[in-house]
């Protein structure tokens, strides 16, 4: 367990120092700015000269080289390599005039301390899935670490609003199975019951695990009260999808995460042998199970959301047999409640179709389900602008996969994410990429709103 760090002594201020006029280079937005967008950034005030978006880069491979290997990143929660990138993480921090703590969840909190004690948050996640991307959050987390140094600089260690970088702990739920551990315990949404029991491959319960970084199992949700000042908070992140850039933009505005709704589907009808029986005599439940596939693509596209079929078994399961039982899974989400209820019902229709037509039997089991998270109106709009002015070209898309963004949101802080494109629209893969120049865009569009957001909460 890591303990408070709350003294700020001369050394560090003359580091602070060394900081602000290393990174008084002009940031590279060379890609999407024209000349008309760089020259008005020279005009612009001092922060866009004291953020330097290519150490984030450099930062991000120092990283890349410390934790992966050949198979990627391998930061797996809890383990000696996410330690090992906790310790780096420290080390860069601890050259800023703010204190460091470690919460009740295993949470790495770092705070700049501001003239309002309301805080402006700034969160991402430096573990990664086994084998996975260079980006997947901890883009976030040193975006992150750059704009604490931009802020700190600029306001000379005192910035109008407390700032505060989160690095939640494990984010991905690599080992046991739970993702958005550590954000879901300081929202107050984690399942206790639930994640008491869980284990992972080698049969180490969570809260054995957890103790092992000293964080005391039953007691994570006091976690929750990291939040007590929250007044905003912003997430950076790679797509993860193909939807940036197929439309061949840099930069998307989040405006929510996806409700999902996820059900096991089982047709039952009746085992007969393959040669013996007419076709016209089967009750076959394959047959009836196998029309749900094209359907839910209609029933995506009719109401705009993604459905997606992602499993299918059968039984007897054998070459000479009619499946007498065939059991599918249906996974669908969507940004919007009523449409998300809407494709339900009509899977449920035409499984009742398709069943009766088929002469067979349909049951559903809820498997897992969750609301739609949207994202706060102010921010969405702020972060637009901050793309906008940085790139010219904006977007506003959902999110497919959760956040812990999502998380923060449901515990009632407004909250928005950002999105920069992914090369090959890839993730949870050694293969995921972003261009240089667009993460140099991104960490200059999320400074951007991370300034806008600052002066929001001092203001409201
Ligand atoms: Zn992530």
């Amino acid at each position: 367990m890591m303990g408070r760090n709350g003294s700020v002594n001369s050394m560090r201020r003359k580091e602070v120092a060394v900081n602000h006029s290393l990174s008084n280079v002009v940031v590279g937005l060379s890609l999407c700015a024209a000349a008309r967008e760089r020259k008005s950034i020279a005009g612009r005030s001092q922060m866009s000269f004291s953020l330097n978006p290519k150490r984030t880069v450099a930062e991000l491979k120092e990283l890349r080289s410390l934790t992966g290997d050949e198979n990627g990143a391998q930061r797996v929660a809890f383990t000696k390599t996410w330690a090992t990138a906790r310790n780096w993480l420290r080390k860069k921090l601890e050259a800023l005039p703010v204190e460091i703590h470690t919460d009740a969840a295993g949470n790495l909190w770092t705070t700049l301390r501001g003239q309002s004690e309301r805080a402006l948050l700034i969160g991402g996640h430096i573990d990664s899935v086994p084998n996975g991307g260079w980006l997947d959050g901890c883009l976030n987390v040193l975006a992150g670490v750059e704009i604490l140094r931009r802020i700190s600089a600029q306001y000379d260690g005192k910035p109008p609003v407390t700032v505060r970088l989160v690095d939640w702990a494990d984010e991905e739920g690599a080992r046991f199975g739970k993702s958005l551990f550590g954000s879901s315990a300081c929202s107050g949404n984690l399942n206790l019951e639930e994640a008491r029991g869980l284990k992972d491959r080698d049969g180490i319960r969570l809260p054995d695990a957890l103790k092992e970084i000293g964080v005391d199992f039953e007691r994570v949700k006091e976690s929750g009260k990291e939040l007590k000042d929250a007044a905003a908070y912003l997430e950076l992140h790679i797509e993860q999808g193909p939807v940036l850039l197929d439309l061949d933009l840099p930069l998307g505005a989040v405006l929510g995460t996806f409700g999902v709704e996820r059900h096991a589907i089982t047709f039952l009808g009746q085992a007969a042998h393959s040669g013996s029986t007419p076709m016209n005599r089967r009750k076959d439940a394959f047959l009836a199970a196998a029309k749900m596939s094209p359907e839910i693509y209609r029933i995506a596209e009719r109401n705009g959301g993604v459905c997606t079929i992602g499993s299918c078994t059968t039984k007897p399961g054998i070459v000479t047999s009619v499946v007498e039982e065939c059991r599918i899974t249906l996974d669908q989400r969507h940004l919007d409640a009523a449409a998300l209820a809407r494709m339900l019902a009509e899977a449920r229709d035409a499984s009742a179709r398709f069943a009766s037509e088929g002469n067979v039997k349909v049951s559903w089991e809820r498997l897992w389900q969750i609301e739609p998270v949207l994202f706060n109106n102010d921010l969405i709009a702020m972060c637009d602008e901050a793309i906008g002015e940085t790139c010219g070209k904006r977007h506003r898309l959902p999110s497919g996969p959760l956040h812990d963004a999502a998380e923060v949101a449901r515990a009632g802080v407004p909250t928005v994410m950002m999105f920069v494109q992914s090369l090959h629209g890839i993730s949870h893969n050694k293969i995921e990429d972003t261009r240089e120049e667009h993460l140099e865009l991104c960490v200059a569009a999320f400074d951007k709103l991370a300034e806008k957001a600052m002066n929001w909460v001092r203001a409201k």
